[in-house]
């Protein structure tokens, strides 16, 4: 959420920002309603204060037995009750279109962030490791999980629909592995770990930022005010909502939860395998620092590169990309996302997020924290995937494939799975 007086100084800036993500957004009728608004609010002030005076003369004459004169104020009092009611609800419904208003407005966009108009045009910003070259055909994710009976994608389809998925033995211990890595690595620097609801109030998405903008999205439990998540940014970042922090040094976060997504939009895409389901399991980073651009560009500089150690743990190749403004979500300012190398796509798959929001996020979920003179500030925060499985597993197990579909274990793993260094086709 940007301040309105923000908006109202930089209303261009606004619409141009909403044109570049290509979010449908008036800026000038959201502008004319905060005008409604504010000359409402005045005139409501000024007839409660009539009507305070006129309410305080009533006993007066009536003490000095002017019964008559009472009687006029008394009429006036009526008279401005009934206005005021008018005016409050006449209030009621503009607040309502202004504050729906107020949720669709973006997050501006740093100056470094390419401009471009979907994902093809995001800038490659570095390439670490080379893809593998096969003197074989190699086996998809999906023939390798079939010969080492990891993961069963008929049944799962039988149980829970399409785009839903069954691990199996070695499928379920890979899984849990590289997040137990990835936990590992964040705990090493510094981070808290959580386990939080993925059950979420309505009120905790409209505060994290994902409502209105992602509510197709996202599963919605019948008969309750209560939302499955797709991130646990949400509930990390809402565990300090309404607070005031002490933030002399940032707070980190991370969670592992299961993550649940409709994927509205998605038909017809990546429909075979682990790349696109319903359900996965994410570690998650979060970041909540003071109001200050180098400390934030710092973080969001640190939590790509932990996810890069991980990706350079698990010895696979990936690029890191400047996701372009048509590409950018509304609440992010400046995104970066690693693509790992996925030899069935013959090219890199998205498997991790980096974003800087500003004070977005935390203007929403009013999260603020006091600078040396006491002064109150909203925070700035941050996020990044750390792991997402089993999306991570289609690189794992396909670039450290051998000709007989053997799957070569990477060191920094082996202790996760008993030591084994390698998964043999029995
Ligand atoms: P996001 O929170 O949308 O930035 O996604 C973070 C990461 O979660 C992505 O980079 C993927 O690795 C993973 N992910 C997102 N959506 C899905 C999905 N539908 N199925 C599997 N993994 C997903």
């Amino acid at each position: 959420m940007l301040d309105i007086r923000t908006i109202r100084e930089q209303s261009g800036r606004v619409q141009e920002t909403a044109v570049m993500k290509g979010i449908r957004l008036e800026v000038v009728r959201l502008l004319e309603l905060d005008e409604q608004r504010r000359s409402l609010m005045t005139e409501l002030d000024a007839l409660r204060e009539k009507r305070n005076k006129h309410s305080k003369e009533v006993p007066r004459l009536m003490k000095d037995n002017r019964q008559d004169e009472a009687e006029v104020h008394k009429l006036e009092v009526v008279s401005l009750i009934q206005r005021l009611k008018e005016g409050e609800a006449r209030l009621k419904q503009i607040d309502a279109a202004y504050e729906a208003l107020m949720l669709e407005v973006p997050n501006f966009v740093s100056p470094d962030t390419p401009i471009g108009l979907s994902e093809e045009d995001n800038v490659e910003i570095r390439k670490v490791g080379m893809p593998p070259v096969f003197s074989y055909q190699p086996l998809s994710h999906v023939e390798l999980g079939h010969l080492h009976g990891m993961m069963d994608l008929q049944r799962g389809v039988k149980i829970g629909g399409a785009r839903q998925v069954v691990l199996r033995n070695a499928g379920l211990l890979l899984h849990r592995a590289v997040q137990q890595l990835a936990l590992d690595l964040l705990e090493e620097e510094g981070f808290e770990l959580y386990d939080v609801p993925v059950m979420v109030r309505e009120e905790t998405l409209v505060s994290s930022g994902f409502f209105p903008g992602s509510r197709d999205q996202t599963y919605r439990i019948e008969g309750e005010d209560k939302w499955l998540t797709g991130t646990s940014e949400v509930p990390l970042i809402s565990l300090y909502s309404g607070e005031i922090l002490d933030l002399s040094k940032p707070r980190l976060l991370a969670a592992c939860t299961p993550c649940f997504r409709r994927e509205v939009g998605s038909a017809g895409r990546d429909v075979h395998g682990l790349y696109r389901v319903h359900q996965f399991a994410k570690v998650e980073q979060v970041v909540i620092c003071r109001a200050d651009h180098d400390l934030a560009n710092h973080w969001l500089a640190r939590i790509t590169s932990h996810a890069e150690k991980l990706l350079q743990l698990l010895e696979l190749p990936y690029r890191v990309v400047a996701v372009c403004t048509g590409d950018l979500s509304q609440k992010n300012y400046k995104q970066f996302d690693i693509e790992t190398w996925m030899p069935s796509r013959n090219g890199y798959g998205e498997t991790h997020s980096a974003s800087l929001l500003l004070d977005f996020q935390a203007r929403r979920s009013r999260i603020r924290y006091r600078d040396e003179q006491g002064q109150l500030h909203f925070a700035y925060t941050l996020n990044n995937t750390m792991a997402a499985s089993p999306r991570l597993l289609i690189p794992l197990i396909e670039n450290h494939q051998l000709e007989d579909g053997t799957i070569i274990i990477p060191d920094a793993l082996r202790p996760y799975l008993k030591g084994i260094d390698k998964l043999s086709v029995s």
